[in-house]
């Protein structure tokens, strides 16, 4: 419980880690409906691949993950997961239910699991695709319990975490209910368009392009947009990172676009911005901590330096 608490410190965590398997199986449509600001129920739905019925338990224990298949598969990891941590994590600090079904099996598979033991399983019609729901999260951990904030505020990190992600995954239709409020992306593929979904049309049709190729691959390292300095918010909260697709958090990025971004402004205010850089998988390491939103650069000045370059020629060209 303690190595889980690593992964799952609150319900957004949980969202998380159902929302990368989602993407990680390719679903074009994912669902996420919470209750309770999801301390009562997560239930995440995806039309992704499925598991195939003879995996399912599998996949609820430790260190089984099917993303990689020897330890050199660590260098370049082209998946969100790799740890094989997040379910059995999940499980042994709540009750989690799963329907999944293989497009290459005729019916599905159901799998009830209360603290880590499974307590009935079962063949059960489906559509291909997975929908986990976690119910009591930290009912047997008291101590966790007692970290919660408010229903308002497990809320709002889930809102945040779910629209990071419809953000960095524009081609993908989420849709996010909280009992009180919703969210749908179109799943278009275009950024503005989900920018639009989540933020208003105002807010998308003000948004900047900003990009730096690679002279020698020829390939977009920095792309993404941010806010025109008039549209600019009081605080960081709206600055995402992402790193060949995976939300990160890094002080190194955030100080990076901020700098640049503050020499276009009288104010100290923040863009809101998406800003996804592409690099070698050999450039980058993920598997620094257990919630992989930590990331190390092997030329972290070089990725400074693209960030702000990108931002410059953005902000110059728009300057009055
Ligand atoms: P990891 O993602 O690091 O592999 P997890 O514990 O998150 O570890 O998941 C374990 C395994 O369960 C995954 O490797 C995958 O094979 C399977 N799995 C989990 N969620 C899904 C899903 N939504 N669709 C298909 N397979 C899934
Ligand atoms: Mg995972």
């Amino acid at each position: 419980m303690i190595a889980a608490g690593e992964v799952i410190e609150r319900p957004a965590s949980v969202v998380k880690e159902l929302v990368e398997n989602a993407l990680d199986a390719g679903a074009t449509e994912i669902s996420v409906e919470i209750r309770g600001g999801g301390v009562e129920q997560i239930r995440v739905a995806d039309n992704g691949y499925g598991i195939p019925h003879d995996e399912v338990e599998l996949a609820f224990q430790r260190f089984a993950t099917s993303k990689l298949s020897d330890a050199s598969d660590l260098d370049a990891i082209p998946t969100l997961g790799f740890r094989g941590e997040a379910l059995p994590s999940i499980a042994s600090v709540a009750r989690l239910s799963v329907v999944t079904r293989h497009a290459d099996d005729d019916s599905g598979t159901r799998l009830e699991i209360t603290e880590g033991r499974i307590v009935d399983r079962q063949r059960q019609g489906a559509s291909p695709g997975t929908a986990m729901t976690v119910r009591q999260l930290f009912r047997n951990v008291p101590a966790r319990r007692k970290f919660l904030r408010t229903t308002a505020t497990e809320t709002s990190h889930i809102q945040n975490m779910v629209t990071r992600y419809a953000l960095a995954y524009p081609e993908v239709r989420f849709a996010l209910d909280t009992g009180n409020s919703s969210l749908l992306t179109p799943g278009s593929g275009s950024l503005r368009e989900a920018i639009a979904a989540i933020h208003g049309l105002n807010v998308a049709e003000n948004m900047l392009d900003i990009s730096v190729v690679d002279e020698r691959s020829g390939q977009s390292t920095v792309g993404g947009v941010i806010s025109q300095p008039a549209l600019s918010r009081a605080n960081r909260g709206y600055m995402s990172f992402f790193v060949n697709r995976r939300w990160v958090q890094s002080r190194m990025l955030g100080y990076a676009l901020e700098q640049a971004y503050h020499g276009f402004l009288k104010e100290r205010r923040y863009p809101l911005a998406v800003v996804n850089i592409t690099i070698d998988y050999d450039q980058v390491d993920v598997n620094v901590h257990p919630s992989k939103t930590e990331v190390r650069f092997r030329s972290g000045d070089r990725v400074f330096s693209a960030i702000q370059q990108a931002v410059r020629q953005t902000l110059t060209a728009h300057s009055p």
